[in-house]
């Protein structure tokens, strides 16, 4: 973030600077502030540049040009990743002016499929830190770490203890990637200044075992602390963001499930905080189903809901489906019955042997004889809707998704597993094996896929539809807590968003090309959802679209004097 100036902020959602205005090579090493060649005669002059910088002076237009073009030449994509962290580092505007005006292309390299390969080698690409990195050996000392952060005014803080980075497990320290890139597209996507986002790594040490043998890792190499330590060392963590940074909304992100669902629940209470694995996904996955509804014709109600993988995005969108359909009539009971899951030991029932069923598959679990394949789960439930959320890639086989064929007029199969590699079957397969009548989605970008002369274009069931604009939302209005039902009135809005031409292309979002649009609107149902409930403490006007759009941060330079 180069050297930044401590930031003070007082109200609305834009920074004020409080320090004395950093000039020459200070002001260019301040990623916030600096303008790099496009810094103006006067500027240069009067804020200490002259012959810092080359001669020329350019337009913040051919600054992208510039951009642009050297992003284009890179051979790869993490290549193009390291490209934009280097710009990041150095030029915030300019990074988020290029972000936000090439979504389609940069999210995936920020963000998924890009950042997982990011993650598995950022000891390797580590260039400079971004945000802070506490690891248990500072037990006693959170709340002083946290105030080494330049900014003192923080409201958005992305926090992993690195346990499950997307779909590939264990990465530890360098999971640090994830809250970097969500964080990013607060600002991209909903337009939170991107001084009031805090990325945070918590190391408890990484069970895996080839990173902790890897001289260039960067975390500690011991193994993950559990138990009681675990648990102290996070009842600290939040006690300390509590203290330090008292306006601040906290996103879990990535932390394995065993521990996700109880921070979560043990911690809402105290922290103004979501789950984007379980409550982000949920609703992106709610809003998919919303829209691809209409292109079906069934009723909410009526849908049998099948899920590879009974972890924290599975029964995630779950319960909001079950919240959706309670809402629609259903009892709770009912809607429950309507989602099935099978995981690593098969499908889920009451009576099955071997481990107990974990707390949160619960509700889930239904009476049926056990079966071990989700072969033999699609043949006995029958489902409308096949959801993978298992990381595990290929698992939705030919036969498989010709079984959804033969059982769906229009089957909808969402294959939500990240990174790409990861993916339950690629956009090709789904089409080819249901002749082009499914309904798909999947959580990284699949390239439009051409069948008997048609071109099915497939939707990105990915939570950055979700999470920037509830967060961005919540935070306008200063909600006192995230709740469910914000995320349902997210995933109610983005299927309405999305419009018949979409449908048409087979794809059940919208381009992700109108993201900003996207975000704003799924703000605007947040602040009205949080003030019909009494949680919003900030006053916005009755219609607050203007001033939500007024509070943007905007990638354009400002003249500095
Ligand atoms: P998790 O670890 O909580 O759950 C994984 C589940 O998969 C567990 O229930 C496990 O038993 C099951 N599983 C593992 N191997 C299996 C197998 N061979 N057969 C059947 N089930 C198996 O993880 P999670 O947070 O639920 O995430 C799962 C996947 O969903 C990840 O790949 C993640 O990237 C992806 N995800 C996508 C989005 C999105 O926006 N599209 C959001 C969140 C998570």
């Amino acid at each position: 973030m180069g050297i930044m100036t401590p930031i003070s902020c007082d109200s609305g959602l834009s920074p004020v600077g409080g320090a004395p205005f950093p000039r020459g090579a200070a002001l260019l090493a301040n990623s916030l502030l600096n303008k790099g060649t496009a810094f103006t005669e006067r500027e240069r002059d009067a804020l200490g540049l002259r012959g810092l910088l080359p001669p020329r002076v350019f337009t913040m237009d051919e600054q992208v040009g510039r951009v642009l073009g050297n992003f284009r030449r890179k051979e790869n994509a993490l290549e193009k990743y390291i490209f934009l962290t280097t710009l990041q580092n150095r030029n915030e505007t300019l990074f988020y002016r290029v972000m936000q005006d090439h979504a389609e292309e940069m999210i995936p390299i920020i963000y998924t499929p890009t950042v997982g390969q990011a993650c598995l080698e950022y000891g390797a690409i580590f260039r400079r830190p971004r945000g802070l990195f506490i690891s248990i050996r500072e037990r006693g000392r959170i709340a002083e770490i946290l105030r080494h952060w330049p900014v003192i005014d923080v409201r958005m803080i992305v926090v992993t203890d690195g346990e499950r980075i997307l779909g590939l497990g264990d990465l530890g320290a360098l999971g640090m990637g994830i809250p970097v890139g969500k964080l990013a597209l607060y600002t991209a996507c909903a337009g939170l200044h991107p001084a009031y986002g805090l990325p945070i790594t918590l190391d408890v040490g990484t069970d895996n075992a080839s990173l902790r043998a890897d001289p260039f890792y960067l975390g500690l190499p011991q193994a993950r602390v559990r138990g009681a330590a675990y648990d102290e060392f996070i009842a600290e963590f939040v006690t300390a963001v509590r203290a330090v940074f008292p306006r601040a909304l906290l996103q879990w992100e990535d932390f394995g499930n065993t521990n996700a669902f109880r921070l979560l629940q043990d911690n809402r209470p105290k922290l103004c905080s979501f789950n984007d694995d379980i409550q982000g996904t949920a609703a992106v996955a709610v809003a998919g189903l919303l829209a691809s509804l209409r292109e079906t014709g069934g009723k909410l109600t009526e849908q049998r809901l099948l899920f590879l993988g009974a972890g924290e995005a599975g029964t995630g969108i779950a319960d909001l489906f079950v919240a959706a359909a309670c809402s629609a009539g259903l009892s709770a009971a009912e809607a429950c019955a309507r989602c099935w899951f099978v995981d690593s030991e098969g499908l889920v029932v009451r009576n099955r042997s071997g481990r107990p069923l974990a707390h949160h598959k619960l509700p889930y679990a239904q009476d049926h004889a056990p079966l071990r394949t989700l072969a033999e789960a699609v043949d006995a439930v029958r489902p409308t809707i096949l959801i993978g959320v298992s990381g595990q890639a290929g698992t939705f086989t030919p036969a498989i998704l010709r079984r959804m064929a033969e059982l769906n007029a229009r089957p909808v199969v969402f294959a939500l597993s990240n990174p790409t590699s990861q993916a339950e079957c690629t956009a090709e397969t789904v089409y080819r094996e249901t002749q082009g009548r499914a309904l798909f989605a999947s959580g990284s970008p699949f390239a439009p896929v051409t069948l008997n002369g048609r071109i099915f274009t497939p939707g990105q069931g990915n939570n950055v539809y979700i999470f920037p604009g509830v967060g961005y939302g919540a935070l306008a209005c200063g909600a006192r807590e995230i709740t469910d039902a914000m995320f349902l009135a997210a995933a109610r809005r983005l299927a309405e968003l999305v419009t018949a031409g979409d449908l048409a292309m087979g794809r059940i979002y919208p381009a992700l090309t109108r993201i900003r649009e996207v975000s704003l609107e799924l703000a605007i149902a947040v602040v009205a959802e949080a003030r019909e409930n009494g949680l919003a403490t900030i006053a916005l006007p009755d219609d607050p679209r203007a001033e939500l759009c007024a509070r943007r941060f905007e990638a354009v330079y400002r003249d500095y004097v």
